[in-house]
């Protein structure tokens, strides 16, 4: 079966969210931390803005969503599902 390399790294990303999700935190400045799911104690730092930028290699190389956007991604929309109220505009 041929996978694309995009749908490939949005699987890892959600498997990524699934073990690791506890761990996606906002950043200060803006952004998330998403923990590395290769190297332990490692975390990279991902933003959503746009089309997404992330600190791994991977993404660094192609441009393209790594594994850690797309679980950034789940996170965010798992906490818009939680609030949806409270956040809303009048
Ligand atoms: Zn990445």
């Amino acid at each position: 079966m041929i996978e694309s390399s995009v749908a490939r790294r949005a699987r890892r990303g959600l498997a990524l969210w699934r073990d690791r999700g506890a761990e996606i935190r906002p950043m200060p400045a803006g952004g998330l931390s998403v923990p590395s799911c290769s190297e332990p104690g490692r975390s990279y730092w991902v933003s959503l803005v746009v089309e997404g930028r992330c600190g791994c290699a991977d993404w660094r190389l192609r441009r393209e969503p790594c594994k850690h956007i797309f679980a950034a991604l789940v996170w965010a929309a798992k906490r818009r599902q939680r609030q949806p109220c409270e956040r809303r505009v009048a």
